[in-house]
């Protein structure tokens, strides 16, 4: 069963020049209770395909063709009060820094059952011991208190469950989670990402969890799906991704960060050069100034999104010697 399912979602900036294509043909579904992992680096395209999910583009920006279905929906045939009904009930978003997100001047308590009472129509104190509920299953002692308390008064990790919580409050099917962690020290990224997921599989909600770290994904998602300027360059299971990389990218993403699973002296290798900058061209293969492996034909032409055994690799020259990553691909 689907829950999600975005097929050749395109996302244009609008130029006094003309529309420069951001994103390209992004793939991806989400079933109930499933994590999937969208991992890429900065300008990859990943926030952008969250925030057309949830119908939030900003302004100069539009999707320039593709569809988003959820749940019975097509998302971007719907009108803006629908579209604004779903948001926050039946989908939510959890963003990365949760004291921007959570308004300073407002109680933990107020924020945490607005939306209930709004969109679920509770009482206030229906709402109010549904809040002290949520509160103690995201792991904060002392509920009562906290709901009394402001954001400042709390750690950046409470915090982060406190917006755990919120995304939970009104029972939605789907929770995209942007960046959830990269404010937080290892230990508690470790330990909001196991609850996180944890909670949505429970809960059977669908969870997209957009990083930039594949090293954090790997005990936490099903499904993972690496995007490299603005195209989904490779898509399989985690177990898949991890044991057997295909795509030059993903094997220099997987060189380039500590794995508890490989030998302690083997080196980490980044990938040279750097992200390319999402508004300029590049012909052929975006990646291929960073690749060790490119030809002509990757300076020239763009590479589908094709299977091979239990992958979605695109590239000209995907590895198909099954190995893990035994030495620096870039
Ligand atoms: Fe490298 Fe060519 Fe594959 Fe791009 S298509 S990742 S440049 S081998």
């Amino acid at each position: 069963m689907t829950l999600l399912r975005v097929e050749k979602l395109a996302i244009d900036v609008l130029r006094d020049e003309g529309a420069h294509r951001l994103v390209h043909d992004a793939d991806f579904t989400v079933a109930p209770g499933e994590t999937l992992a969208i991992v890429g680096e900065s300008g990859s395209g990943k926030s952008l395909s969250a925030l057309a999910i949830m119908g939030l583009l900003g302004e100069g920006l539009q999707v320039a063709t593709g569809a988003i279905h959820f749940d019975g929906h097509d998302l971007l045939g719907l009108d803006p009060r629908r579209m604004n009904e779903l948001r926050g009930s039946d989908i939510a978003m959890i963003f990365q820094e949760p004291m921007t997100s959570l308004n300073p001047v407002r109680s933990i308590g107020h924020q945490l059952t607005e939306g209930m009472r709004l969109k679920l129509g509770l009482s206030r104190k229906d709402a109010q011991a549904r809040a002290v509920e949520l509160l103690t299953e995201v792991g904060i002692s002392e509920p009562e208190h906290r709901l009394r308390q402001y954001p400042h008064q709390l750690s950046g990790g409470m915090r982060q469950r406190v917006m755990i919580a919120i995304a939970l409050a009104c029972k939605p099917k789907l929770i995209l989670a942007d960046e959830p962690t990269t404010a937080l020290d290892v230990t508690i990224q470790a330990q909001i990402l196991a609850l996180t997921s944890r909670l949505c599989r429970d809960h059977g909600v669908g969870l997209v969890l957009i990083t930039h770290n594949l090293g954090i994904v790997a005990r936490y998602a099903r499904n993972v799906a690496v995007m490299y300027g603005g195209r989904v360059v490779e898509r399989a299971s985690a177990r898949d991704l991890y044991a057997r990389p295909m795509h030059p990218y993903t094997r220099g993403l997987l060189s380039s960060v500590p794995r508890l699973d490989l030998p302690r002296d083997m080196p980490l290798t980044p990938i040279p050069g750097a992200p390319p900058d999402p508004m300029q061209v590049v012909p052929g293969c975006r990646f291929h100034p960073r690749c060790a492996m490119a030809d002509g034909t990757c300076a020239e032409r763009v590479p589908a999104l094709e299977a091979h055994d239990a992958h979605e690799v695109a590239c000209w020259h995907p590895d198909r010697s099954g190995s893990p990553i035994r030495k620096a691909v870039a």
